[in-house]
């Protein structure tokens, strides 16, 4: 049983619940395709500019994740009902991964649900 826990964007926090994310953990699809089982441990805002966010992820650990993820919107886009990879909420998304993996010692998956297609989620270690 993996544990996960989420890192969302500011940016999108009254607008999305996070639907298709937890949807998606809880069927081990998309971005969890990967896990046999998963459960959640817990989701943390990001807040611009993004200093905080590998604190957030320590603290997701320390509270038990194994693998923190950040939402599919955070590098991609939709359009037409798709969505493709680039032009995200996150212009900094890969630097804040990259640290935070550094920071934490723990992966940093980019990808939860509705992932571009072709894409294979990018686990930063
Ligand atoms: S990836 Fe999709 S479901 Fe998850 S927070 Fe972003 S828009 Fe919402
Ligand atoms: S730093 Fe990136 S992920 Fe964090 S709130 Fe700002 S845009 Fe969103």
């Amino acid at each position: 049983m993996t544990k996960i826990g989420i890192i969302r964007c500011e940016k999108n926090e009254e607008r999305c619940p996070m639907t298709n994310c937890l949807k998606c953990l809880m069927e081990t699809r998309e971005g969890f395709a990967d896990y046999e089982e998963c459960v959640p441990v817990g989701v943390f805002t990001c807040r611009c500019p993004g200093d905080n966010f590998s604190t957030l992820v320590r603290t997701l650990k320390a509270k038990g994740a194994e693998v923190v993820h950040v939402p599919t919107c955070s590098f991609a886009n939709k359009q037409g009902g798709e969505w493709f990879l680039g032009d995200g909420l996150c212009m900094k998304v890969d630097d804040l991964l990259e640290r935070a993996a550094n920071d934490a010692d723990i992966p940093v998956v980019k990808g939860t649900a509705h992932l571009p297609r072709d894409y294979q989620p990018e686990v930063v270690k």
